[in-house]
């Protein structure tokens, strides 16, 4: 069976901010690459409930920091040692843009990145088209 995990791509916003950015966490593990906060779905959880746990867990935002944005959830599928793996992306914005990420030992740094530079971090092109569409979506909205 594929291995499950869900997330949230994160942005913020300011009248300070030229730009919409977006959160990246690097991984303590493996090749350091960044990622959106996601995680392992336990037994029996279900998916929303992991992408708002696995966000306080590795990126210290609770559901009180975040403002779901509607009709976005992106699935990305790759094998992780030749197991599949699936995961789900929910958007959500930062209310208070000032708000400190707080880190878990699953990761060494983070960054905010306007889209561009984000896509460049994610280096995936699934990722990099799941950023881009995120940018989509929130330009429509009104
Ligand atoms: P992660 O799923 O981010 O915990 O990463 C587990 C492994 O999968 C690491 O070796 C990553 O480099 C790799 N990986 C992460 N995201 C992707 C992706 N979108 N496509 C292919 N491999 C990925």
């Amino acid at each position: 069976m594929a291995l499950r995990a869900c997330g949230f791509i994160i942005f913020r916003r300011s009248a300070l901010l030229p730009d919409i950015e977006y959160l990246l966490l690097q991984t303590s593990y493996g090749k350091h690459h960044w990622t959106p906060p996601k995680g392992h779905v336990d037994p029996g959880e279900d998916d929303l409930t992991t992408a708002l746990r696995e966000t306080k867990e590795e990126a210290g935002l609770g559901r009180e920091h975040l403002r779901m944005i509607d009709g976005f959830v992106q699935e990305l599928r790759y094998e992780v040692q030749g197991r599949p793996k699936e995961v789900l992306y929910w958007l959500a914005e930062l209310r208070d843009p000032g708000t400190k990420v707080i880190l878990s030992s699953e990761h060494q740094d983070y960054r905010w990145a306007p889209l561009e530079e984000a896509c460049t971090m994610a280096q995936y092109k699934d990722m990099q088209d799941t950023l881009r569409s995120a940018q989509k979506h929130l330009e429509l909205q009104p």
